[in-house]
């Protein structure tokens, strides 16, 4: 075992602590991980206040990991030590169901495990990244390309994945309209994704307070939805939307927004339901849906599709102790575009 420094979670209402855990032994097909950098994803504070449900703590989020390889089990052979790597929301996967087979771990039909408050299959709780470790099975560990900064490239491995992935499964691309609803850790991601696809890229963001950043992320197009008449003005436009709000919002008013066989694609995970109006969707054959992050061959396809077109996520890097403050800045929709934790800061 390895004892190590992170920053933990006591409860659902305090803050974030300094502390110690211990990361198993690293088996014959797990890596050993020195963490560079970790993201902080809106999921880590759903999940510490407890708006997706109880949790067991302490608990140590983080799932946007950056590092760097330091050691390697016996049977490792797809990553070695001094390589450059990401872990993103999830360590294993039953690896048998008809989901695993097809590549798309995220689903398995066991449940993968998440990289925090999860059962590994070891039957101990997982923790996550906001730590100076981590232990992790080698399939669930991806190559981060040169070209990425690690620091740029950690909250790719949650942020990038989750809007890369409906973005390239409902075909962003040359001629298609696109619009992504909240200009934050994903949001600006699926800006620059969607963008670098070819697709005709609108921002739907409550007010115009980032106008001037949409539009340098590459979006084509930029509306406050706080402005009635932007309902109006973009009513029957869409061929996709991409909902990355972490917020309940009137999403009936959004369907409005798509074209004929156009889909919502909700990736923001809201505490609350939220209710549709079904002739939002029957008045012009719409569909709803969801989506949850991506498979592990998919993330690598998404690391190696920014490397190629120079992407990476907009980041404010911050010492361990400014983490409370992040999550209040976070949930103020305050963040440009995403916290990142210098890992060589945890001590
Ligand atoms: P974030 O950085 O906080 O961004 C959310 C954005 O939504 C804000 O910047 C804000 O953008 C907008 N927003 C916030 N509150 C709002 C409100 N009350 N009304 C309207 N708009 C509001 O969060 P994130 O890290 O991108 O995560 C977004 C959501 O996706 C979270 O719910 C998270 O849990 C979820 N998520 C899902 C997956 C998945 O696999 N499906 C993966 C990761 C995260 P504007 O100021 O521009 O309006
Ligand atoms: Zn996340």
């Amino acid at each position: 075992m390895l004892t190590v420094n992170a920053y933990a979670a006591t409860s659902a209402t305090g803050p974030l602590v300094p502390t110690t855990i211990e990361r198993r032994d690293v088996g014959p097909h797990d890596v050993l991980i020195e963490i560079k950098y970790a993201g902080i994803c809106h999921s880590d504070i759903h999940t510490v206040r407890g708006d997706w449900g109880p949790q067991s703590y302490p608990l140590v989020p983080g799932h946007e990991i950056a590092g760097i390889v330091t050691e390697v089990g016996s049977s490792v052979t797809r990553h070695a030590v001094g390589d450059r790597v990401g872990v993103g929301c999830m360590v294993n996967s039953c690896g048998e169901c008809t989901n695993c087979c097809k590549g798309e771990e995220q689903y398995c039909l066991k449940g993968n495990t998440g990289t925090y408050g999860a059962v590994d299959r070891d039957g101990t709780t997982t923790q996550g990244g906001y730590s100076t470790h981590v232990v992790v099975t080698e399939d669930f560990v991806v190559t981060i390309p040169e070209g990425i900064e690690l620091d740029v490239a950690a909250p790719l491995l949650c942020a990038g994945i989750t809007t890369y992935s409906p973005l390239h499964h409902w075909g962003a691309g040359p001629g298609k309209k696109v619009a992504v609803v909240g200009l934050g850790g994903l949001g600006h991601m699926a800006v620059k994704i969607a963008h670098a696809m070819g697709a005709d890229v609108t921002v739907l963001s409550q007010s115009l307070k980032k106008q001037e950043d949409g539009l340098r992320l590459g979006a084509d197009h930029y509306y406050a939805t706080n402005e009635p008449e932007t309902f109006e003005q973009l009513a029957g436009t869409f061929d996709l939307i991409v909902n990355t709000v972490s917020a309940t919002i009137d999403i009936s008013a959004y369907l409005q927004l798509l074209a004929l066989d156009g889909a919502l694609v909700n990736v923001g995970a809201p505490a609350e339901p939220l209710p549709v109006n079904v002739f939002s969707l029957i008045l012009g054959r719409r569909s709803f849906a969801g989506s949850a992050i991506g498979g592990i061959g998919e993330t690598q396809e998404m690391l190696n599709f920014c490397a190629e077109h120079g992407l990476g996520a907009e980041i404010e890097v911050i010492p361990a102790e400014k983490i409370n403050d992040a999550y209040e800045r976070v949930l103020a929709a305050d963040v440009r575009y995403r916290f990142v934790i210098d890992a060589a800061t945890l001590r």
